[in-house]
Protein backbone atom coordinates (compact mmCIF):
# COMPACT_ATOMS: atom_id res chain seq x y z
CA UNK A 1 0.00 0.00 0.00
CA UNK A 2 1.56 3.50 -0.80
CA UNK A 3 0.33 6.75 0.62
CA UNK A 4 0.24 8.06 -3.20
CA UNK A 5 0.10 6.88 -6.64
CA UNK A 6 1.08 9.33 -9.57
CA UNK A 7 -0.11 8.23 -13.22
CA UNK A 8 2.37 10.11 -15.72
CA UNK A 9 5.87 11.59 -14.82
CA UNK A 10 5.65 15.08 -16.99
CA UNK A 11 6.07 18.16 -15.18
CA UNK A 12 2.95 17.59 -13.08
CA UNK A 13 2.98 13.97 -12.19
CA UNK A 14 6.83 14.44 -11.37
CA UNK A 15 5.84 17.65 -9.21
CA UNK A 16 3.16 15.81 -7.21
CA UNK A 17 5.44 12.91 -6.64
CA UNK A 18 8.58 15.16 -5.69
CA UNK A 19 6.35 17.41 -3.18
CA UNK A 20 4.83 13.85 -1.52
CA UNK A 21 8.29 12.14 -0.84
CA UNK A 22 9.91 15.38 0.70
CA UNK A 23 7.09 14.92 3.10
CA UNK A 24 7.73 11.38 3.29
CA UNK A 25 5.01 9.99 1.73
CA UNK A 26 5.83 6.26 0.44
CA UNK A 27 5.24 7.73 -3.22
CA UNK A 28 4.83 5.63 -6.59
CA UNK A 29 4.50 7.33 -10.23
CA UNK A 30 3.58 4.86 -13.00
CA UNK A 31 4.61 6.25 -15.79
CA UNK A 32 4.06 4.05 -19.71
CA UNK A 33 7.42 5.56 -21.46
CA UNK A 34 10.76 5.43 -20.97
CA UNK A 35 12.41 8.08 -19.83
CA UNK A 36 14.11 10.45 -21.15
CA UNK A 37 11.04 10.02 -24.30
CA UNK A 38 10.06 13.14 -26.84
CA UNK A 39 7.09 14.94 -25.88
CA UNK A 40 5.66 17.78 -28.30
CA UNK A 41 6.18 21.34 -26.98
CA UNK A 42 8.09 24.65 -27.92
CA UNK A 43 9.73 24.40 -24.40
CA UNK A 44 9.04 27.80 -23.36
CA UNK A 45 9.58 27.82 -19.40
CA UNK A 46 8.26 31.15 -18.16
CA UNK A 47 9.91 32.80 -15.50
CA UNK A 48 6.91 32.26 -13.35
CA UNK A 49 7.28 28.53 -13.76
CA UNK A 50 11.04 28.55 -13.52
CA UNK A 51 10.84 29.96 -9.54
CA UNK A 52 8.17 26.65 -9.00
CA UNK A 53 11.14 24.75 -9.17
CA UNK A 54 12.91 24.27 -5.67
CA UNK A 55 16.29 23.43 -6.97
CA UNK A 56 18.28 25.25 -9.70
CA UNK A 57 18.18 23.85 -13.81
CA UNK A 58 21.69 22.77 -14.99
CA UNK A 59 23.15 25.24 -17.65
CA UNK A 60 23.13 22.24 -19.88
CA UNK A 61 18.77 22.37 -19.56
CA UNK A 62 18.85 25.93 -19.97
CA UNK A 63 18.77 26.75 -23.36
CA UNK A 64 19.02 30.39 -24.01
CA UNK A 65 17.22 33.12 -22.25
CA UNK A 66 14.69 35.30 -23.70
CA UNK A 67 14.03 38.63 -23.08
CA UNK A 68 11.41 39.56 -25.35
CA UNK A 69 8.64 39.05 -28.56
CA UNK A 70 8.41 39.68 -31.74
CA UNK A 71 4.48 39.64 -32.67
CA UNK A 72 3.81 39.58 -36.29
CA UNK A 73 0.22 40.52 -37.61
CA UNK A 74 -0.60 40.99 -41.32
CA UNK A 75 1.45 42.85 -42.30
CA UNK A 76 2.44 44.80 -39.12
CA UNK A 77 5.92 43.53 -36.74
CA UNK A 78 6.33 44.50 -33.47
CA UNK A 79 9.31 43.54 -31.13
CA UNK A 80 9.47 44.51 -27.48
CA UNK A 81 12.35 43.68 -25.31
CA UNK A 82 12.72 44.24 -21.38
CA UNK A 83 16.05 44.01 -19.42
CA UNK A 84 15.19 40.67 -17.66
CA UNK A 85 14.72 37.40 -18.46
CA UNK A 86 10.90 36.69 -19.63
CA UNK A 87 11.14 32.58 -20.33
CA UNK A 88 14.02 30.03 -20.84
CA UNK A 89 14.08 27.64 -24.05
CA UNK A 90 14.08 23.72 -22.74
CA UNK A 91 13.82 20.70 -24.33
CA UNK A 92 11.75 18.79 -23.11
CA UNK A 93 13.01 15.31 -23.16
CA UNK A 94 15.75 16.63 -20.66
CA UNK A 95 13.69 18.98 -18.79
CA UNK A 96 11.14 16.03 -17.42
CA UNK A 97 13.79 13.49 -17.36
CA UNK A 98 15.50 15.62 -14.84
CA UNK A 99 11.95 16.28 -13.15
CA UNK A 100 11.63 12.54 -12.97
CA UNK A 101 15.56 12.35 -11.39
CA UNK A 102 14.28 14.85 -8.56
CA UNK A 103 11.47 13.00 -7.37
CA UNK A 104 13.37 9.87 -7.69
CA UNK A 105 15.88 11.67 -5.05
CA UNK A 106 12.91 13.29 -2.99
CA UNK A 107 12.34 9.26 -2.36
CA UNK A 108 9.74 8.21 -5.05
CA UNK A 109 9.68 4.81 -6.19
CA UNK A 110 8.82 4.61 -10.36
CA UNK A 111 7.74 1.57 -12.68
CA UNK A 112 7.40 2.07 -16.16
CA UNK A 113 4.00 0.58 -17.01
CA UNK A 114 0.85 2.10 -18.55
CA UNK A 115 -2.31 2.72 -15.80
CA UNK A 116 -5.46 0.96 -17.60
CA UNK A 117 -7.98 1.88 -14.85
CA UNK A 118 -8.30 2.81 -11.56
CA UNK A 119 -11.22 1.62 -8.76
CA UNK A 120 -12.05 3.65 -5.74
CA UNK A 121 -12.49 1.76 -2.27
CA UNK A 122 -13.37 3.23 1.00
CA UNK A 123 -9.92 3.10 2.24
CA UNK A 124 -8.08 3.60 -0.73
CA UNK A 125 -7.24 3.57 -4.66
CA UNK A 126 -6.52 0.20 -6.34
CA UNK A 127 -4.49 0.86 -10.03
CA UNK A 128 -4.65 -2.01 -12.32
CA UNK A 129 -1.88 -1.88 -15.40
CA UNK A 130 -0.70 -4.58 -17.51
CA UNK A 131 1.79 -6.00 -15.24
CA UNK A 132 -0.45 -6.06 -12.07
CA UNK A 133 -2.77 -3.73 -9.39
CA UNK A 134 -1.30 -1.56 -6.94
CA UNK A 135 -2.73 0.27 -4.10
CA UNK A 136 -2.17 3.84 -2.71
CA UNK A 137 -4.24 5.66 0.05
CA UNK A 138 -4.78 8.28 -2.88
CA UNK A 139 -4.06 8.77 -6.56
CA UNK A 140 -3.00 11.82 -8.93
CA UNK A 141 -3.81 11.31 -12.27
CA UNK A 142 -1.36 13.46 -14.43
CA UNK A 143 -1.51 11.54 -17.51
CA UNK A 144 -1.67 14.61 -19.62
CA UNK A 145 -4.89 15.42 -22.10
CA UNK A 146 -4.98 12.68 -24.55
CA UNK A 147 -5.78 9.79 -21.81
CA UNK A 148 -8.45 9.11 -20.89
CA UNK A 149 -8.36 7.69 -17.10
CA UNK A 150 -9.19 11.43 -15.86
CA UNK A 151 -12.61 11.09 -17.00
CA UNK A 152 -13.89 9.04 -14.78
CA UNK A 153 -13.69 12.49 -12.45
CA UNK A 154 -14.50 15.42 -14.94
CA UNK A 155 -16.12 13.60 -17.81
CA UNK A 156 -15.23 13.83 -21.42
CA UNK A 157 -13.67 16.84 -22.70
CA UNK A 158 -15.93 18.85 -25.35
CA UNK A 159 -14.13 19.61 -28.43
CA UNK A 160 -14.80 23.60 -27.91
CA UNK A 161 -12.68 23.59 -25.01
CA UNK A 162 -9.61 21.85 -26.59
CA UNK A 163 -7.13 23.23 -28.65
CA UNK A 164 -4.71 21.58 -31.51
CA UNK A 165 -0.82 21.88 -32.41
CA UNK A 166 1.37 20.71 -34.92
CA UNK A 167 5.19 21.16 -33.89
CA UNK A 168 8.65 20.47 -35.86
CA UNK A 169 11.92 20.87 -34.20
CA UNK A 170 13.96 22.06 -37.18
CA UNK A 171 18.15 21.75 -36.67
CA UNK A 172 19.93 25.18 -37.35
CA UNK A 173 23.54 26.38 -36.92
CA UNK A 174 23.66 28.38 -33.51
CA UNK A 175 24.80 30.93 -35.07
CA UNK A 176 22.30 31.83 -37.59
CA UNK A 177 19.62 31.20 -34.91
CA UNK A 178 21.11 34.28 -33.00
CA UNK A 179 21.33 36.07 -35.98
CA UNK A 180 17.83 35.58 -36.70
CA UNK A 181 16.19 35.56 -33.22
CA UNK A 182 18.86 36.24 -30.22
CA UNK A 183 16.70 36.64 -27.03
CA UNK A 184 13.38 36.58 -28.71
CA UNK A 185 10.09 34.73 -29.09
CA UNK A 186 8.78 34.95 -32.76
CA UNK A 187 4.91 34.60 -32.59
CA UNK A 188 3.15 34.76 -35.52
CA UNK A 189 -1.33 35.98 -34.97
CA UNK A 190 -3.33 34.93 -38.16
CA UNK A 191 -1.65 31.95 -39.24
CA UNK A 192 -3.88 29.28 -36.99
CA UNK A 193 -7.84 30.00 -36.48
CA UNK A 194 -8.57 30.62 -32.65
CA UNK A 195 -4.60 30.72 -31.53
CA UNK A 196 -1.35 31.49 -33.28
CA UNK A 197 2.49 30.08 -34.70
CA UNK A 198 5.59 30.32 -33.03
CA UNK A 199 9.15 30.38 -33.82
CA UNK A 200 11.44 29.89 -30.89
CA UNK A 201 15.23 29.91 -31.19
CA UNK A 202 16.26 26.62 -29.02
CA UNK A 203 20.18 25.26 -28.81
CA UNK A 204 21.14 23.68 -32.21
CA UNK A 205 17.59 23.79 -34.04
CA UNK A 206 13.98 25.94 -34.16
CA UNK A 207 11.13 25.01 -32.63
CA UNK A 208 8.23 26.06 -34.97
CA UNK A 209 5.12 25.51 -34.20
CA UNK A 210 1.04 26.05 -35.32
CA UNK A 211 -2.04 25.82 -32.13
CA UNK A 212 -5.63 26.99 -32.47
CA UNK A 213 -8.79 25.64 -31.27
CA UNK A 214 -9.31 22.42 -32.39
CA UNK A 215 -13.67 23.48 -33.31
CA UNK A 216 -11.91 26.55 -35.24
CA UNK A 217 -8.52 25.14 -36.89
CA UNK A 218 -9.64 22.73 -39.63
CA UNK A 219 -6.66 21.62 -41.66
CA UNK A 220 -4.12 21.91 -39.29
CA UNK A 221 -1.85 20.37 -41.54
CA UNK A 222 -2.48 22.64 -44.16
CA UNK A 223 -1.61 25.89 -42.06
CA UNK A 224 1.59 24.39 -40.75
CA UNK A 225 2.86 24.02 -44.20
CA UNK A 226 1.74 27.30 -45.09
CA UNK A 227 3.66 28.59 -42.04
CA UNK A 228 6.73 26.53 -42.88
CA UNK A 229 6.95 28.19 -46.09
CA UNK A 230 6.23 31.43 -45.64
CA UNK A 231 9.25 31.38 -43.00
CA UNK A 232 11.51 30.00 -45.30
CA UNK A 233 11.55 26.48 -43.72
CA UNK A 234 10.97 23.23 -46.10
CA UNK A 235 7.94 21.59 -45.95
CA UNK A 236 9.63 17.89 -45.41
CA UNK A 237 9.36 18.52 -42.00
CA UNK A 238 8.74 15.77 -39.59
CA UNK A 239 5.67 17.37 -37.57
CA UNK A 240 4.46 16.16 -34.36
CA UNK A 241 0.40 16.64 -33.56
CA UNK A 242 -0.83 17.11 -29.85
CA UNK A 243 -4.11 18.42 -28.33
CA UNK A 244 -4.02 21.11 -25.84
CA UNK A 245 -6.72 21.73 -23.42
CA UNK A 246 -7.85 25.23 -23.00
CA UNK A 247 -7.83 26.39 -19.14
CA UNK A 248 -10.06 28.41 -17.47
CA UNK A 249 -13.62 26.23 -17.85
CA UNK A 250 -15.11 25.12 -15.08
CA UNK A 251 -14.64 21.52 -14.36
CA UNK A 252 -14.49 18.88 -11.62
CA UNK A 253 -10.83 18.31 -10.60
CA UNK A 254 -10.83 16.08 -7.30
CA UNK A 255 -13.24 13.68 -6.24
CA UNK A 256 -12.87 11.60 -2.98
CA UNK A 257 -9.40 9.82 -3.14
CA UNK A 258 -8.50 10.98 -6.70
CA UNK A 259 -6.67 14.13 -7.70
CA UNK A 260 -6.03 15.48 -11.37
CA UNK A 261 -3.22 17.76 -11.93
CA UNK A 262 -1.78 19.42 -15.33
CA UNK A 263 -3.18 19.29 -18.54
CA UNK A 264 -5.59 16.02 -17.07
CA UNK A 265 -7.07 18.84 -15.36
CA UNK A 266 -7.35 21.43 -17.97
CA UNK A 267 -4.88 23.72 -16.70
CA UNK A 268 -3.46 25.91 -19.49
CA UNK A 269 -3.62 29.24 -20.31
CA UNK A 270 -5.96 29.80 -23.19
CA UNK A 271 -4.48 32.82 -24.74
CA UNK A 272 -1.08 31.49 -24.97
CA UNK A 273 -1.00 28.08 -24.73
CA UNK A 274 1.36 27.75 -21.64
CA UNK A 275 0.93 24.61 -19.46
CA UNK A 276 4.23 23.88 -17.58
CA UNK A 277 3.78 26.19 -14.98
CA UNK A 278 0.13 25.46 -14.27
CA UNK A 279 1.32 21.60 -13.98
CA UNK A 280 4.26 22.36 -11.87
CA UNK A 281 1.91 24.15 -9.44
CA UNK A 282 -0.84 21.94 -9.53
CA UNK A 283 1.37 18.99 -8.87
CA UNK A 284 3.02 20.53 -6.07
CA UNK A 285 -0.50 22.03 -4.98
CA UNK A 286 -1.70 17.71 -4.65
CA UNK A 287 1.73 16.27 -3.25
CA UNK A 288 1.47 18.66 -0.45
CA UNK A 289 -1.85 18.47 0.29
CA UNK A 290 -2.05 14.81 0.72
CA UNK A 291 0.75 14.72 2.61
CA UNK A 292 -1.17 17.52 5.19
CA UNK A 293 -5.11 17.44 5.23
CA UNK A 294 -7.06 15.04 6.89
CA UNK A 295 -8.08 12.36 4.12
CA UNK A 296 -12.25 13.56 3.77
CA UNK A 297 -10.91 16.67 3.37
CA UNK A 298 -8.09 16.39 0.51
CA UNK A 299 -10.32 16.96 -2.42
CA UNK A 300 -12.02 19.86 -1.18
CA UNK A 301 -8.25 21.31 0.29
CA UNK A 302 -6.82 21.07 -3.10
CA UNK A 303 -9.47 22.73 -5.56
CA UNK A 304 -9.48 25.68 -2.98
CA UNK A 305 -6.19 25.96 -3.33
CA UNK A 306 -5.91 26.04 -7.24
CA UNK A 307 -8.73 28.41 -6.74
CA UNK A 308 -6.22 30.97 -4.92
CA UNK A 309 -2.91 30.19 -6.52
CA UNK A 310 -4.28 30.35 -10.37
CA UNK A 311 -7.82 29.80 -10.78
CA UNK A 312 -8.69 33.22 -11.37
CA UNK A 313 -5.40 33.50 -14.03
CA UNK A 314 -6.95 31.11 -15.98
CA UNK A 315 -10.20 32.83 -15.99
CA UNK A 316 -8.60 35.72 -16.99
CA UNK A 317 -6.80 34.15 -19.75
CA UNK A 318 -9.65 32.26 -21.20
CA UNK A 319 -11.76 36.26 -21.21
CA UNK A 320 -8.43 37.46 -23.38
CA UNK A 321 -8.63 34.35 -25.75
CA UNK A 322 -12.43 35.19 -26.22
CA UNK A 323 -11.36 38.69 -26.97
CA UNK A 324 -9.62 37.77 -29.64
CA UNK A 325 -11.62 35.22 -30.85
CA UNK A 326 -14.99 37.14 -31.02
CA UNK A 327 -13.30 40.01 -32.71
CA UNK A 328 -9.55 38.81 -34.27
CA UNK A 329 -9.17 41.76 -36.10
CA UNK A 330 -9.84 44.54 -34.08
CA UNK A 331 -7.94 42.28 -30.96
CA UNK A 332 -4.78 41.61 -32.50
CA UNK A 333 -4.46 45.35 -34.09
CA UNK A 334 -4.69 47.19 -30.70
CA UNK A 335 -2.20 44.01 -28.86
CA UNK A 336 0.45 42.97 -31.75
CA UNK A 337 0.70 46.67 -33.20
CA UNK A 338 0.41 49.03 -30.44
CA UNK A 339 3.98 48.57 -28.41
CA UNK A 340 2.49 49.81 -24.88
CA UNK A 341 0.07 47.06 -24.94
CA UNK A 342 2.79 44.21 -26.05
CA UNK A 343 5.23 45.98 -23.68
CA UNK A 344 2.52 45.25 -20.63
CA UNK A 345 1.49 41.73 -21.59
CA UNK A 346 4.98 40.37 -21.44
CA UNK A 347 5.39 41.19 -18.50
CA UNK A 348 2.93 38.67 -17.45
CA UNK A 349 5.32 35.73 -17.85
CA UNK A 350 7.51 37.33 -15.78
CA UNK A 351 5.26 36.89 -12.81
CA UNK A 352 5.35 40.62 -13.08
CA UNK A 353 2.06 41.50 -13.34
CA UNK A 354 -1.21 39.20 -13.23
CA UNK A 355 -3.86 38.90 -16.23
CA UNK A 356 -6.50 41.03 -14.08
CA UNK A 357 -4.02 43.54 -13.56
CA UNK A 358 -2.88 43.42 -17.23
CA UNK A 359 -6.66 43.20 -18.41
CA UNK A 360 -7.65 46.27 -15.69
CA UNK A 361 -5.57 48.24 -17.47
CA UNK A 362 -6.61 46.93 -21.14
CA UNK A 363 -9.80 47.53 -20.69
CA UNK A 364 -10.54 51.45 -20.56
CA UNK A 365 -7.96 51.73 -24.04
CA UNK A 366 -10.41 49.05 -26.28
CA UNK A 367 -12.77 50.52 -28.55
CA UNK A 368 -16.53 50.29 -27.25
CA UNK A 369 -16.94 48.09 -30.68
CA UNK A 370 -14.97 45.38 -29.27
CA UNK A 371 -16.04 45.76 -25.81
CA UNK A 372 -19.62 44.99 -27.03
CA UNK A 373 -18.73 41.34 -28.45
CA UNK A 374 -18.08 40.43 -25.30
C1 LIG B 1 2.77 21.48 -29.31
C2 LIG B 1 2.69 22.01 -27.91
C3 LIG B 1 3.50 23.07 -27.52
C4 LIG B 1 3.48 23.52 -26.20
N1 LIG B 1 4.35 24.51 -25.84
C5 LIG B 1 4.39 24.92 -24.55
C6 LIG B 1 5.36 25.87 -24.12
O1 LIG B 1 6.20 26.32 -24.91
N2 LIG B 1 5.35 26.26 -22.82
C7 LIG B 1 4.44 25.76 -21.92
O2 LIG B 1 4.47 26.16 -20.74
N3 LIG B 1 3.52 24.84 -22.29
C8 LIG B 1 3.49 24.39 -23.57
N4 LIG B 1 2.60 23.43 -23.94
C9 LIG B 1 1.73 22.83 -22.91
C10 LIG B 1 2.53 21.81 -22.09
O3 LIG B 1 3.23 20.93 -22.96
C11 LIG B 1 1.61 20.99 -21.18
O4 LIG B 1 0.74 21.87 -20.52
C12 LIG B 1 2.41 20.16 -20.19
O5 LIG B 1 3.18 19.19 -20.84
C13 LIG B 1 1.48 19.48 -19.19
O6 LIG B 1 2.24 18.66 -18.35
P1 LIG B 1 1.57 17.36 -17.69
O7 LIG B 1 2.57 16.83 -16.75
O8 LIG B 1 0.22 17.68 -17.19
O9 LIG B 1 1.32 16.33 -18.91
P2 LIG B 1 2.34 15.71 -19.95
O10 LIG B 1 3.53 16.53 -20.10
O11 LIG B 1 1.50 15.40 -21.15
O12 LIG B 1 2.78 14.32 -19.28
C14 LIG B 1 1.90 13.25 -19.14
C15 LIG B 1 2.72 11.98 -18.92
O13 LIG B 1 1.80 10.90 -18.63
C16 LIG B 1 2.21 9.74 -19.32
N5 LIG B 1 1.00 8.90 -19.47
C17 LIG B 1 -0.08 9.15 -20.25
N6 LIG B 1 -1.02 8.20 -20.08
C18 LIG B 1 -0.52 7.32 -19.17
C19 LIG B 1 -1.03 6.13 -18.58
N7 LIG B 1 -2.25 5.67 -18.86
N8 LIG B 1 -0.25 5.46 -17.71
C20 LIG B 1 1.01 5.92 -17.40
N9 LIG B 1 1.54 7.05 -17.93
C21 LIG B 1 0.77 7.75 -18.79
C22 LIG B 1 2.78 10.29 -20.63
O14 LIG B 1 3.65 9.34 -21.22
C23 LIG B 1 3.50 11.55 -20.17
O15 LIG B 1 4.84 11.31 -19.83
C24 LIG B 1 2.58 22.96 -25.25
C25 LIG B 1 1.72 21.91 -25.66
C26 LIG B 1 1.78 21.44 -26.96
C27 LIG B 1 0.88 20.30 -27.36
Amino acid sequence: MYDLIVVGAGPAGSAAARAAALQGLDTLILEKEHFPRYKPCGGALSSRAASLLDFTLPYEVCERTITGARVHFRDRVLERHKGYNLTTLITRCQFDHLLLQKAKEAGADTKTEKVQAFQEKDEYVSVKTKDGIYRGKFLVIASGCQDSLKNKICGPDKKENMGVCLVAEIKEDDQKIKERLAGTLDIHFGMAEGGYGWIFPHRGYYSVGIGGLSSRLHHPRRAMLQFLKKNGFTEEQKLHGHLIPQGGNKRRTAYGRVLLAGDAAGFVDAFTGEGICYALSSGKIAGQVIGDTPAPEVASAYEKRIGKDFGEELRYALFLSKMMHNYPEIFLRILACREEVLDRYIEIAAAKISYKDFLRWLLPRLPLSLLRTL
